[in-house]
């Protein structure tokens, strides 16, 4: 095992009604007026975005309000957003959505105490030093970055989708999570989810560190549960145990404690990003896609970690044949992604053609080469494990 930090300061307030709590977490972390950032409408239907509202306001707290953040969130209202929170005083922001709103909240953070170009901290230019305050009242379990020090921004020049990491400053003040709020998710967004959870502990699981079966148990619990509880919320959406599990599991798989003591390989994220920087589609349906192509891939080079999950996490009855071992979790993996109506190739993310030599051009021009820790995978690797997904 190796040295590690862990560094996880969010208070979590977890269960029914928890969202009637905003305004009083808002005034304890100092807020006195509030950016809400929300995203395409669910929470305005829902009335969830006029309750949050009204918790902030009965504490003395003034609103203004940042609608219409899209899946695989964008710059351009990233830059709105600034100049608002600018323009209005706002000193803290409260995301009331999934990831997308979360990480356009945590760029506007970021983005308004600086003098430059927000971008630069997502480009690796600076460093973020200052940020405002964000809490968030989650309505989707699947990106994690309620409990994460990440956001993930998309520069509509270019289609360039980069991931700013950060170990302390973007991470949220507060996150109220309450799993009766995830009832009206479409079964898709559910799916999605579930699948975005699982690769990121994947990222972390799938690693050459020795000696951290802590870390493992941690990850191989989380992933069982994940599966089981994931496919009861799924099939019956308002199963609250199941929404539950599902929701406080989403956070577990991304607030670094399945990476403590290891080094991690985020090649799947990697090769992910760049498909829905191009074509949009939602983040977990291609990740349904690059994870198997991706773990078939390293499992011929090293099957040791593959065949540990299918032992562990799939039911594989062990044999000696590591590797046949690792392709039969595969196959389970698979069909446990098509059980709940994940995609399995380019093809049934309606990508009929996809330009695979500008994906892998693109994605080490990105994130460099080569890519991942579990295996190095040069840009022939990643050309060969695109092509397996047609
Ligand atoms: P999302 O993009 O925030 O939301 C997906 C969809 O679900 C939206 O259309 C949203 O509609 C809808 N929705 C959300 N809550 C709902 C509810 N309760 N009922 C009905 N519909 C609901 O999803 P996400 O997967 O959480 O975020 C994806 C983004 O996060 C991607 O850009 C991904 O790359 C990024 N990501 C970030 C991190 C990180 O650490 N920061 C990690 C992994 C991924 P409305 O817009 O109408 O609300
Ligand atoms: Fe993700």
């Amino acid at each position: 095992m190796e040295n590690f930090t862990f560094w996880s300061p969010t208070k979590f307030v977890f269960g029914r009604d928890t969202e009637k709590q905003a305004g009083a977490l808002a005034v304890e972390f100092g807020a006195t007026k509030v950016m809400l950032v929300y995203g395409g409408g669910s929470a305005v239907r829902s009335g969830l975005l006029g309750r949050v509202r009204e918790s902030l306001e009965c504490r003395g707290i003034d609103c203004v309000e940042l609608g219409g953040v899209k899946p695989n969130p964008a710059d351009d209202l990233v830059y709105r957003g600034i100049d608002l929170a600018r323009h209005e005083g706002v000193d803290m922001l409260v995301a009331v959505g999934g990831g997308s709103a979360i990480d356009t909240a945590k760029a506007i953070a970021c983005g308004v105490p600086y003098e430059g170009d927000f971008w630069d901290f997502y480009c690796g230019k600076k460093v973020v030093e200052k940020a405002l305050p964000v809490g968030v009242v989650l309505t989707i379990p699947a990106a994690g970055s309620e409990g994460s020090g990440n956001s993930v921004i998309t520069r509509l020049d270019g289609l360039v989708k980069l991931s700013l990491r950060t170990e302390s400053a973007l991470r949220p003040r507060f996150a109220v999570m309450n799993p009766e709020l995830t009832f009206t998710l479409p079964p898709y967004q559910t799916a999605c989810g579930i699948t975005d959870m699982m690769a990121h502990i994947f990222e972390r699981y799938f690693t050459n560190t020795q000696a951290c079966e802590v870390t493992d148990s941690v990850a191989e619990g989380l992933l069982r549960t994940i599966m089981t509880q994931g496919k009861k919320a799924y099939d019956k959406p308002c199963d609250y145990d199941a929404r539950a599990n599902v929701m406080w599991a989403g956070t577990l798989a991304h607030n670094g404690i399945c990476g403590t003591g290891r080094r991690e390989d985020w090649a799947s994220h990697f090769m992910e990003h760049e498909i829905s920087a191009v074509y949009g589609v939602a983040h977990g349906a291609g990740l349904a896609v690059v994870l198997p192509a991706w773990m078939q891939f390293v499992a011929r080079r090293n099957p040791g970690k593959v065949a540990q999950f299918a032992r562990n996490v799939m039911g594989v009855e062990p044999t000696p044949d590591l590797l046949a071992d690792a392709l039969n979790g595969i196959t389970r993996l698979r069909e446990f992604f098509r059980s709940i109506g994940m995609p399995a190739t380019f093809g049934d993310m309606g990508i009929d053609s996809p330009d695979i030599d500008r994906l892998v051009e693109m994605l080490h021009l990105h994130k460099g080469n080569p890519i991942g820790g579990y295996e190095r995978l040069s840009p022939a690797d990643t050309h060969a494990i695109y092509t397996s997904m047609l």
